[in-house]
């Protein structure tokens, strides 16, 4: 995967060169290898959690090879990566998608990325311009609603967020739509109001969906080139709405990589979607072995 070039540059290569080049496994080797890992954005609590599994690795199976333990460290991630889901299940008569993160994260290109995979597959999507407090989301909003051919609910700038999200439900509900993806502010400046305005959103979308057993996720959009700014500013989306899972964007840009697994295990959020490029199919479903498989390959 082309998208993953500086990762697999500045991470993997780096790791790689931590286990080759050396006849032993030693004190040294663990060192350098925590170096790596945090500088890669894999997280503290992540990075000893690895180092103590690959030492007990050694212990378990005599293990005398540094290149030898290389593959146990592909093993470990992979076991840390594993059993997450990515994608989107839409099982419901009525799929709700709220969509959180900081401005330029890549919210809108996320959701309209998503609303041009479903719409494709045949499915009824719809969008709501929640954002109604950043001059032109609501504009850029429709403009990808005109482009996908999808409706776009919204109303004026300035108006209840919440009004918005209400209004946008039942009208997914009077028109059968499948996939209502739901965009909301992400400005930082004021974030406690933030905070406030998304649970109120999140409250309203809760109860109208109740009331016609709709699905309602939570997405949050990450920055993956913001490293352990993205890891912070997750903690306090999640608290506040409950996040059920993370689109993590611009992978492409980054060589830290090590933020996918930081996501995970640092969180405990699952990963649904990678952005590794601008364009629609650079959207992707996250699969942990389809991913492991391109970095180590
Ligand atoms: P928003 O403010 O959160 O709505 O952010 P936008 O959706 O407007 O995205 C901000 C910028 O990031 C845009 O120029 C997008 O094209 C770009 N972007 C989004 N996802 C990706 C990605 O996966 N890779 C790259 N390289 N750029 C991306």
């Amino acid at each position: 995967k082309e998208g993953l070039r500086k990762t697999k540059q500045g991470f993997v290569d780096k790791v790689s060169n931590v286990f080759s080049g050396r006849t032993n496994i030693d004190d040294d080797l663990f060192e350098e290898l925590e170096e790596v890992l945090i500088q890669a954005d894999v997280g503290v609590k992540t990075t000893f959690a690895l180092i103590e599994k690959l030492q007990e690795d050694v212990e378990t199976e005599n293990i005398t090879e540094p290149e030898e333990l290389m593959n146990y460290f592909q093993k470990e991630l992979q076991t840390m990566l594993q059993n997450q889901e990515g994608g989107f299940k839409l099982d419901k008569k009525l799929n709700i998608i709220m969509v959180v993160g900081v401005n330029g994260a890549g919210k809108t290109t996320t959701i309209a990325k998503i609303a041009g995979r479903y719409k494709n597959q045949g499915k009824k999507v719809m969008l709501a311009a929640g954002d109604t407090f950043r001059a032109g989301a609501i504009e850029q909003l429709q403009i990808w609603g005109d482009r996908l051919g999808v409706n776009v609910i919204a109303q004026q700038e300035g108006s209840d967020a919440a009004a918005v999200a209400y209004d946008a439900v039942q009208s997914a509900r009077a028109r059968d739509v499948d996939l209502l993806i739901i965009d909301t502010a992400g400005r930082l400046h004021t974030q406690t109001n933030l905070m406030e305005e998304l649970k109120k959103v999140k409250r309203v979308i809760d109860r109208e969906a109740a009331e016609i057993a709709a699905g309602v996720e939570v997405l949050l959009v990450l920055d993956a080139t913001t490293g352990q700014n993205a890891i912070a500013q997750a903690k306090l989306f999640n608290q506040a709405v409950n996040v059920d899972g993370v689109a993590l964007t611009k992978l492409d840009g980054t060589a830290k990589g090590g933020i996918v697994i930081a996501v995970k295990n640092e969180l405990g959020l699952p990963i649904k979607l990678i952005g590794v490029g601008e364009a629609a199919e650079d959207l992707q479903n996250f699969d942990p072995e389809e991913f492991i498989e391109a970095l180590f390959s």
